[in-house]
């Protein structure tokens, strides 16, 4: 219930345009944001990297209604991929298909993702494309397959409370195309998704398995500490080395969990965010453990 409202209120444009505007919320949100700034996100990356945990960042936005902020969240990508490369680091970027434009066309929002690939594979890096509502699903894919093709460096978005997904899974592992498998964090029908955890988890441990025998560098997108204990088993069992999949976890998440799992020689990477249109991610997070929320209002009330 509460999770679905929290999820209701993150689509709310008002409530959006208010919030964002804030200033002692904005400031509140600085456990799952790194900065404002490309500036503060690069200098997060790059003191995440002395502990050996990777990046891929996140320029904050979806949802765009014109085609200027479209191309605006391109160059900031393409500014992003360029600086990464200048600074040394080994982020890579995560894009989402409704910040580049896909409310306006499927064709505008691929012919704007396209150059980010081009330019990622021109710098060596790699482009992950963020899965939205379940609406986005079909043609989110169809980007992904067509990148692909084209340029063999992007990372798909598979959620597990899809009844889809182990589908999806199988036309990805086939055609070779690295999976970041999450469990999803829309509000979705039930006729569409699994609504109990139960299940969801259920279904995540069978694609996770299927994913890691696949040999295309799946990201195993976690903090569920079950999970991720039976990834680890799976793989001592298949004898699939840790240079084979990569942990992915979100920034201000289990901390020290990441930390360990990066000293222990697995693959760990971090979603960070930066930028200010922030709600809709923050108040994701906030759908996720009511714990934060209760934190928020801890905070705002005390002020
Ligand atoms: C790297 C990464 C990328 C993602 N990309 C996408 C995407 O493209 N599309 C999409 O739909 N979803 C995405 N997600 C979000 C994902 O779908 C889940 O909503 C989110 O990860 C919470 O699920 P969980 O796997 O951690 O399991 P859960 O069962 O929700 O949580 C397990 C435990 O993790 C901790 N935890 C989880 N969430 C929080 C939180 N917000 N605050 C504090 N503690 C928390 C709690 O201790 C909880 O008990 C991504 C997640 C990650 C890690």
């Amino acid at each position: 219930m509460l999770r679905s409202f929290m999820l209701y209120l993150a689509g709310h444009k008002f409530l959006r345009r208010r919030m964002e505007r804030s200033r002692t919320v904005g400031r509140l949100t600085s456990r799952f944001v790194a900065g404002l700034t490309l500036e503060e996100e690069l200098a997060v990356c790059s003191r995440l990297e002395e502990d050996r945990i990777l990046a891929t960042l996140d320029r904050l936005g979806e949802s765009v209604t014109s085609n200027g902020d479209a191309a605006a969240a391109r160059d900031g990508y393409l500014e992003a991929l360029r600086r990464i490369r200048d600074a040394g680091l080994r982020s890579t970027v995560s894009v989402k298909p409704t910040q580049l434009g896909m409310d306006l066309g499927e064709d505008l929002c691929a012919a704007h993702i396209e150059p980010l690939v081009e330019e990622a594979a021109r710098l060596g890096n790699r482009v992950e494309i963020d899965m939205e509502s379940s609406a986005y699903v079909d043609r989110t894919l169809a980007i992904v397959r067509a990148m692909h093709q084209a340029h063999h460096n992007v990372r798909a978005v598979i959620q597990a409370y899809l009844y889809r997904s182990a589908k999806d899974v199988d036309v990805l592992c086939d055609l070779g195309v690295p999976v970041r498998l999450c469990k999803g964090a829309y509000n979705e029908p039930a006729g569409i998704a699994f609504h109990r955890k139960a299940d969801v988890d259920a279904n995540y441990l069978r694609l996770m398995r299927r994913l890691l025998e696949s040999d295309a560098d799946p990201a195993i997108a976690t903090h569920d500490v079950r999970i991720i204990a039976e990834a680890r088993r799976f793989a001592r069992e298949k004898s699939i080395g840790p240079e084979r999949f990569e942990f992915q976890m979100l920034y201000g998440i289990r901390r020290e969990l990441s930390r360990r799992l990066a000293r222990e020689g697995y693959r760990m990477r971090l979603y960070v965010p930066f930028g200010d249109a922030w709600y809709p991610y923050f108040m994701r997070r906030l759908a996720e453990r009511p714990a934060n929320l209760l934190f928020l209002l801890r905070n705002l009330l005390r002020r």
